[in-house]
């Protein structure tokens, strides 16, 4: 039918996007009332200088060390020093990382964030956290760790390697396609997010090329700003539950699983989405799932499981885990585990 029954509900955070908007983060702290802050920088991230600069005063401490899926220990000491600092918000710049701190931050403490992302990862806009110890990942929901306000510099991604740009962008694709299915989507953020995949598809072949130029770089973190949007909506299924294991257990990173394992999730799905594949096929073509995999390999990223790290043993093992995980297409453990076995060997998806 076109017009399906849906709720929709607004999300609560402030977005600010634009070329040197990063000089602006010192108002918006104040918008917030927050005299004293910690910025979280990750310090492979170009603009600490300025941010730092333009925080001024309000600047009480700083702290760069971020890793990815957030060990509880980082998040403990870096807890420890924002109390004692006596801080009252959290401002981020970084990827999913270094918000990732800031959220497990604000779990505890109720702290505020303002996220300044250098990446096209997305966690900015959800209220999901995650944290790992002892080599598994807990995720969770919480209104608490949700960002309130995001600033979108895109002159932070014109320096992005291509190797963390492809991943990263396949990682908002993946965000696109969760939204797309979710059993409780809704016509607006469906909207977003097929909006996100043609962005997607079509700045990432220009960025192989010019890796800097500043527009195809400004419509690649806009597309990264809806697919977060999207999923901060919609939520996650087993495309995220497949690499969150992978990712706590073999500490992979998260951005190139994401992008391995996206075309054969989709394979598995599209039988069973007829709307969102027609909807795509402008962008993707007619099989999405091959079309994600061509774009995956023309954009130089790997497509290889194995290439990644991970073992046949590994592979059993999160089949095990993540089976029966929300997926429109129901997945017995045998199913993942096949699935797996073609991202380990290298296949398209099928
Ligand atoms: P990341 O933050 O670890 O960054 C990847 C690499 O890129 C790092 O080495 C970083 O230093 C570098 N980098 C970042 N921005 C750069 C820039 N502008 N120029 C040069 N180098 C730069 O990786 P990510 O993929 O952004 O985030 C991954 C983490 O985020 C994972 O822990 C994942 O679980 C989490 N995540 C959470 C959510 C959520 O909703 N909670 C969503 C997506 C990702």
């Amino acid at each position: 039918p076109r017009n399906r029954p849906f709720e929709y509900e607004p999300s609560p955070v402030r977005v600010v996007f634009g070329p040197g908007r990063r000089a602006e983060v010192g108002e918006e702290a104040d918008r917030l009332g927050l005299a004293k802050v910690m910025l979280i920088a990750d310090g492979n991230t170009p603009g600490g200088r300025p941010v730092a600069d333009a925080l001024g005063d309000r600047l009480a401490t700083r702290w760069d060390e971020v890793a990815q899926h957030v060990p509880v220990e980082l998040a403990e000491r870096a807890g420890e020093r924002a109390a004692a600092e006596g801080v009252e918000g959290l401002v981020t710049l970084g990827g999913g990382s270094a918000t990732g701190l800031a959220k497990a931050i604000a779990l505890d403490t109720g702290l505020p964030i303002i996220a300044i992302p250098t990446t096209y990862a997305g966690s900015e806009l959800t209220p999901v956290f995650g944290m790992t110890s002892t080599h598994r990942k807990r995720t969770g929901v919480d209104e608490r760790v949700r960002p309130r306000v995001v600033i979108y510099d895109p002159e932070l991604t014109v320096g992005l390697p291509p190797e963390i740009t492809g991943p990263s962008a396949f990682n908002a694709l993946a965000h696109c396609l969760a939204a797309l299915w979710a059993p409780h989507g809704d016509p607006l953020t469906s909207a977003l997010a097929a909006d996100a995949v043609r962005i997607v598809t079509s700045s990432l072949p220009e960025l192989a090329i010019t890796p800097t130029d500043l527009d195809a770089r400004s419509g690649l973190q806009y597309a990264a700003f809806l697919a977060g949007t999207a999923l901060g909506r919609t939520g996650t299924g087993l495309q995220h539950r497949i690499c969150h294991h992978l990712g706590g257990k073999l500490n992979l990173p998260h951005a190139e699983t994401h992008a391995v394992i996206l075309p054969h999730v989709v394979a598995l799905n599209s039988p069973a989405g007829p709307d969102w594949v027609a909807r795509l096929e402008p962008f993707l073509g007619p099989d999405p799932a091959l079309g994600l995999w061509n774009l995956a390999r023309r954009s130089g990223l790997s497509t290889s499981l194995s290439r990644l790290g991970a073992t046949e043993e590994d592979v059993r093992e999160v089949a095990g885990q993540v089976a029966g995980s929300a997926n429109p297409v129901p997945v017995e453990a045998a199913q993942v585990e096949a699935l797996l076995r073609r991202s380990l060997d290298d296949l398209p998806p099928s």
